[in-house]
């Protein structure tokens, strides 16, 4: 853990804390809570709506220029078809996945600090059954650009105030 003072608060921050999470894909939350009980089944890692449409929990991990934490991570879901979600979950206790190769899915989160990434087309990268899946953009030039950008302290920050402490 390291605490960073900010350049625009002027407080300390957490570097543990600053990273974004959903809790579920966003449709999970077009459902009314009534309906809820009845078209969602939902873990920590997998979420069905409506036994028909799939989604995979995972990481949109960005290199980061931050020394003691190499990677700044946006935990969020994905939306993949059926074949693709039998063939991960057929593999899911496996410890190297590292031949499943080729897998896609869709970005079922807005991340508003980019804005337009829902339904955007990403790469599945397995990472062995301890470690949640990775995600790449893979057809959207300008989120494969932001992407593949590194980040820096001012960048986590700013990041963290968009979404936390408007
Ligand atoms: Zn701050």
């Amino acid at each position: 853990m390291k605490k960073v003072k900010c350049h625009k608060c002027g407080q300390y921050h957490d570097w543990d804390a600053v990273e974004v999470v959903f809790k579920y894909p966003k449709k999970y939350f077009d459902i009314s809570e009534d309906e809820r009980s009845h078209r969602v089944k939902t873990n920590d890692e997998i979420c069905i709506i409506d036994g028909s449409a799939y989604y995979l929990r995972g990481l949109l991990p960005f290199v980061t220029t931050v020394d003691h934490k190499k990677k700044y991570c946006w935990g969020v879901w994905i939306r993949v078809n059926e074949e693709t979600y039998k063939v991960i979950y057929d593999n899911w206790d496996l410890e190297d996945q590292s031949h499943l190769t080729g897998l896609k899915g869709y970005l079922a989160n807005e991340i508003a600090f980019y804005k337009d990434t829902l339904d955007k087309d990403v790469k599945i990268v397995l990472t062995g059954n301890e470690t949640r899946p990775e995600f790449y953009f893979t057809m959207d030039k300008r989120l494969m650009k932001i992407q593949s950008n590194k980040l820096d302290e001012s960048d986590l920050i700013d990041i963290y105030h968009y979404h936390f402490k408007n």
